[in-house]
């Protein structure tokens, strides 16, 4: 059993964890995102990603924010990218930055449209139109892993799963390495995307992107959006919670954990967590599926 390690479910191969964060907008969230990178670098997770506000509202943010994860931390980062507002000479500049600061490691993605989830998404006039021109311009910039992103449930705007899949493929065509998928909360989604994602010969990884449920409502309504369906099962079993936060936070360690261990027992090796800028569900999700801090790693 020496490559495998010992779970509450039996032995297990080693997992890799990845965290995602976003960036702060106030001091005292800059504080409890700072708190939650200490507590979840011992882990030593493959990295952490941090993400890009709507419409590229953050860029100076996310771009702080990795800068000092790579000066602070060991950890890896990862600086996600959108195609929004912006020319492609300053997506090509934010992307220099990047490998100026040390960064090598960029999530690809063209973002929504500056009108909001729903609206038709155009095209700044003198920007990168797609994830998939921007992946091929940070592959020609600098020596980046490029991740994008992936939709178990397909992507509101695609007609079909195939055409789905056939944008994913020119993502990887055009050099990605690796996908994260937007969350779910039915495994069985996952599992069928990913024998869907096999057949067309797509073999880069496909980390499941799992989120920490720490307000249901707010949850769900994210989810609307962004078309990830949300089961009944799931608002059944936070229902009557809305002024209990106690009990909500139980049963929110209660679901990450049946979730994560299932997707475990079914042989999934890599996960990325959705964090929220907090790391006591994950951690605790984590240690479930046998990951320990490292003595002497901190942040
Ligand atoms: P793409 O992969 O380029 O396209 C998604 C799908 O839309 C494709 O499958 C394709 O079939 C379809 N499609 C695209 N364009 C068209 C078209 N013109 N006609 C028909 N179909 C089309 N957003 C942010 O703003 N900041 C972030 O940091 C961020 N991080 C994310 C991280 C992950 C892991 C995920 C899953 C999403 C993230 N998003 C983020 C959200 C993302 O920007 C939106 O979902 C956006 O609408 C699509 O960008 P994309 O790169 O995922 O799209």
């Amino acid at each position: 059993m020496d490559d495998q390690t010992r779970t509450s479910r039996g032995p297990h191969k080693p997992v890799g964890v990845s965290f995602e964060f976003f960036p702060p907008k106030t001091a005292e969230m800059e504080t409890a995102l700072w708190e939650a990178i200490e507590r979840l670098a011992p882990l030593s997770p493959d990295f952490v990603s941090v993400t890009y506000g709507a419409g590229g509202s953050t860029r100076e943010r996310t771009h702080s924010t990795v800068a000092r994860i790579v000066r602070e931390t060991g950890i890896k980062p990862a600086a996600h990218l959108t195609c929004v507002a912006a020319t492609s000479e300053e997506i090509d500049d934010v992307v220099r930055a990047y490998h100026e600061a040390g960064v090598r490691h960029i999530v690809a993605l063209r973002g929504d449209p500056t009108g909001g989830v729903g609206a038709a998404y155009e095209a700044h006039p003198g920007g990168y139109a797609t994830s998939t021109d921007l992946v091929r311009a940070i592959r020609r910039i600098g020596d980046f892993e490029v991740s994008v992103s992936a939709y178990p449930e397909r992507h509101p705007e695609s007609a079909s799963f195939d055409q789905d899949l056939d944008a994913l493929k020119a993502k990887i065509d055009a050099g990605a390495t690796r996908a994260i998928t937007q969350f779910f909360f039915e495994n069985d989604i996952y599992f069928r995307y990913l024998d869907r994602v096999r057949k067309a010969g797509i073999n880069i990884p496909i980390l499941p992107g799992l989120v920490a449920v720490q307000n249901f409502k707010q949850t769900a309504g994210f989810a609307k959006k962004t078309g990830a369906s949300v089961p009944q099962w799931l608002a059944d079993r936070f229902e009557g919670l809305d002024n209990d936060p106690a009990t909500r936070r139980l049963i929110a360690a209660a679901v990450a954990a049946e979730q994560a261990l299932d997707l475990m027992d079914h042989g999934i090796e890599n996960f990325h967590f959705y964090t929220m800028n907090r790391a006591d569900l994950v951690f605790a999700t984590c240690h479930l599926l046998g990951v320990r801090a490292k003595a002497g790693v901190s942040a």
